[in-house]
This record gives structure tokens, sequence and C-alpha cells, in this order.
């Protein structure tokens, strides 16, 4: 099967003959093969969806608001086929990407036609004048994302993108092309204007910097790496292009001793493991209060050994395959890395599969414990199945290992006091914090990052914000 790229409401091939083939992560087997977009298919997505971004943007919240659910409801009618892809694609478990990915991705739809559709005009009286504030369309958009949860953060862009009048070009990332493919058959299906959401396949080089280099992008929101930000960045920048910036994570997950010590062992294995440690908000660096300590590792330990590894589309696995070859070459590279840095391994290493899986990317998620916190393992990003342990006898101490890194995404405190939680959640440098929680999404509230793990805000009004321009307008009495 080869999927196409979606240019001005067609599926259309690209102009060359390169393509990706895209490998099933649980098997190796093939799944399709994904064009190579170059300049000119860029150029062709963007030019559509500049034809249409105009009368697009004229309609009114409300008009577009009804077309985000439109999508929602085509999405629900296919959250079985979503699912299924997603976890082909990725290698996650059916659990997660039925509860998940297709949940999210209807929701996020839903989510913003509800708040674009409730978008007030804010006004500001002065003695003598009046202010409002409007919301117009900032024009066309490049959205760009990576493989972890591929229709989740694409859906989670197109819905405010579109939402607030701007068109725009997507580039899901190679790796996991299905369910984007899919999002633009429901898009398609629905009759969207045409040009108003347009796609192009392909790599970083060939598709991705050609798209977001182009004079015609108004603005780019980019979720990915943060050496792929750091470029997108600067490549962004001379043209002061709006960017958004969703970064790497290296986060750490806090456990005092007055903790409930059951919950907090199942919350930070879901935090450590969920998704083999493909979230970017996975807690990988786990600090435990010293009273603690031997008793939460041997009750992690288990917990940990006794998630079931296997077949994604098997209902009852708690962990999938790794996303490709690289990558799970990368994690064992960590996992050596480990054993020299000092480490030892509590649990981990490979797994025994059957045959059918032998050619997939499997590795049993590994506990360390006995590295320095400024350790290269405990300070840069896996991204996959490891954690590090270590312990802690004061809250001095404590913050200054947290913030040692140079990541500031996110992170998690466990602790039944509820006001050292709040006191310690407010000194860790980072852009969300959970307490007694991981992972709790309110779409309503920011979400994003400080230091290399990103800039700017998502979520709820700060996307709004982000994929409009606000102008103000002030009325002088006589
Ligand atoms: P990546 O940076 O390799 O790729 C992300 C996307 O950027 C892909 O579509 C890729 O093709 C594209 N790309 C690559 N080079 C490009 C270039 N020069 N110009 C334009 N586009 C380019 O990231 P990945 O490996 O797909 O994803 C994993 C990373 O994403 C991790 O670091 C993870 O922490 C991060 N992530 C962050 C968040 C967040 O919200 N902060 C969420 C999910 C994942």
């Amino acid at each position: 099967m080869d999927l196409k790229n979606y240019i001005g409401g067609n599926f259309s091939n690209q102009s060359g003959n390169e393509w990706i083939t895209n490998l099933e992560p649980a098997t190796g087997k093939t799944i399709c093969r994904i064009p190579i977009s170059n300049s000119e298919d860029v150029q062709r997505a963007i030019k559509s969806a500049k034809d249409a971004q105009k009368d697009w943007g004229n309609l009114s919240h409300a008009e577009r608001s009804i077309w985000l659910d439109k999508i929602a409801d085509k999405l629900e009618e296919w959250s079985e086929e979503i699912a299924e892809l997603e976890s082909r694609d990725t290698g996650k478990p059916i659990s997660l990407s039925r509860s998940v990915d297709a949940a999210r991705s209807i929701s996020n739809f839903r989510f913003f036609a509800k708040i674009i559709r409730e978008l007030d005009v804010e006004t500001f009286e002065m003695p003598d004048a009046m202010n409002y504030v409007i919301h117009k369309p900032v024009g066309v958009g490049a959205l760009i994302t990576p493989w972890n949860l591929p229709l989740y953060l694409l859906s989670w862009k197109v819905a405010p993108a579109i939402g607030m009048g701007n068109t725009v070009v997507c580039k899901p990332s190679e790796l996991t092309p299905m369910t984007a493919d899919l999002l633009m058959r429901a898009i398609n299906e629905i009759g969207l204007p045409e040009g108003v959401v347009n796609l192009v396949h392909g790599n970083g080089i060939e598709t991705g910097a050609p798209l977001v280099e182009s004079d015609d992008i108004d603005f780019v929101s980019f979720t990915g790496g943060t050496v792929t930000g750091s470029k997108v960045a600067a490549s962004a920048a001379p043209d002061f292009k709006k960017l958004s910036l969703e970064l790497g994570g290296k986060n750490s997950t806090i456990v005092f001793s007055d903790c409930d010590l059951d919950m907090t062992v199942s919350g930070v294995v879901r935090s450590g493991f969920l998704n083999q440690g493909q979230v970017c908000l996975c807690g990988s660096r786990i600090f435990v209060e010293e009273g603690i300590y031997d008793i939460f590792k041997q009750k992690l330990v288990e917990e940990v050994e006794s998630m079931k590894i296997g077949d994604p589309l098997d209902e009852n696995t708690n962990l999938g395959a790794l996303i490709s070859k690289e990558h799970l070459e990368k994690v064992q590279y960590y996992s050596d890395l480990a054993i020299k840095e000092g480490g030892v391994l509590l649990t981990g290493g490979d797994p025994c599969m059957p045959t059918e899986f032998l050619q997939g990317n499997w590795m049993a998620p590994v506990v360390v414990e006995g590295l320095s916190h400024d350790s290269r393992c405990s300070t840069e990003e896996i991204f996959g199945p490891l954690v590090t342990l270590h312990k802690f006898t004061n809250e001095d101490k404590l913050l200054k290992m947290v913030n040692n890194t140079r990541y500031g995404l996110a992170g998690s405190i466990w602790t039944e006091d509820l006001v050292k939680g709040r006191r310690i959640a407010e000194l860790i440098h980072t852009g969300m914090i959970w307490v007694n929680t991981w992972l709790h999404r309110d779409l309503r509230v920011p979400f994003g990052g400080v230091k290399d793990s990103g800039v700017g805000r998502e979520g709820g009004k700060w996307s709004l914000n982000f994929f409009s321009e606000v102008m103000n307008v002030c009325i002088k009495d006589k």
C-alpha cells in the first residue's frame, strides 16, 4: 500500500519517485510506503492553503466550529480503525491507543469546537474610550509532529489552527503516517472546503525543512526533539514567523516517605513506562526519600516485572515494541552506558519473544540504581523504557538535583502532605507539574516547557492565542 499526499482536496502522488518504507515496530514487516515530498510538492501544498485562507478566514467562529464537530463525528465513527492503525504503526498496546490516542484525537476536535464557539470579544472600558479585542487568523501554518502520539498531537494542532481561521500544511512523522492519512480521509469524506487542510509526507530534510523555510508560511507549530526544534527555530527566525516549540523532556519524579506507597508505586511505574517510556512527559529520573528507598525499590521492581510485554494488538498487553531499530539501539546504548557510569540494572534486558516478533524492536523495561544524579543516563533524554532511581535526604539537595537538567517540561511529586507538595512544585523549573498523579490532563490548562523543552504554550486559550493574531481596537468618545 502506498500513501499519497493530500493537497487542495485531492490525494495526489509526489512529483518525484522517492519513497520511505514504513515498518511495523512489533514485527519488522512493511505496513506501507510513504512518498518523500520535495520542495515542489511542499510549495503546491502551501499554495493550496494560501488560496483557501481568505474564504475560510471569513467564516465565523461558530461556522468553523461546526466543521470541527463534523471531523470529530467522523473520527468517532472510525475510532476502532484509529486505535488499530496507531497500535500497528507505533507498536503501542491497543488498550492504550483506544483509551488515549483515539479518544483524545476525537476530544481535541470537540474541545476546540466548543471553546472557539464560545470565544467572546473582550472589552476594556476607559473613562473616554472603549477597547475591544478580536482574534484574526495568522494565515498559513506548518504543523509538524513526531511519532509517539501521532494523531493525538496532530489533531491538537489542526483543530485550533483551522478553528481560528488559518489554513495549514501538515507534515507528520515519516515513522507513523497511518492515522495522519486517516485524518485526511475523514476531512475529505465530510467535504471540508478544499485547501483548508493539506498534508505532505516525507522526511525532515527534504519535506519538513522547505516547509518551515517557505516565505508563504506565517506560523510554525512544531512538536519533536530539541535538536530538530533548534533547527526549526533558526529557519523560522529571519521572517519572524510565529513559532511554538514543544520539545524534549527529562522529567523528575519525587517520592516522599509520607506518600501512599501502593498508589505511588503504580503511578510511578505508569509515568516511567507508559507507551514504552516514549512520552515526552514520562518521569524517568526517580528521586526517593531515604526512609522508604528500599521498600519502594522492591515494590517498583516487582510491578515493573509484572507488566506483560507482547503483541500490541492483544488486549492484555501492557508494553509493546519500540518505534524503530535505531531507537531500540539508542535505548540499549544508554542501558550499557548506565553500567559504565557505575549503575546497577535491577531489572531489564532483552525479552524473549515468540518467533513472529523476532524482527521487532523489543526491550524489557530497565530500572537502574546507583547512578549520580548528574550522570548522562540521568540527565539526557532517552525516551524509552529506562528509569534511574536516586536517593534523597533533604529538600535543598533534592531541588538542586531535580533542577539540574537542561530540560524543563514536567514532573510529578508524591506525598500526603499537600502543603509540602505545593511548595516543592512551585520551586521546580518546569512548565508543568503533577502532585499525586501524572498525565492528568485538563485541555483548558497551559501545556509546554521551559529551558530546552520548548518555547510557548499550547492548550485552551493559549492555543487560541497562538493560532491567531490578537488585535486591539480603541474607540474614543467624541
Ligand atoms: P524529531 O525531532 O526527530 O521529528 C519530529 C518531526 O520533525 C518529524 O515529523 C520530522 O520529520 C520533522 N523534522 C525533522 N527534521 C526537520 C527539519 N530540519 N525541519 C522540519 N521538520 C523536521 O522527533 P521525533 O523523534 O519524531 O519525536 C521524539 C521527540 O519529540 C522527543 O524528543 C520527545 O520528547 C518530543 N516530543 C515532545 C512533546 C512535547 O509536547 N513537548 C510531545 C511529543 C514528543
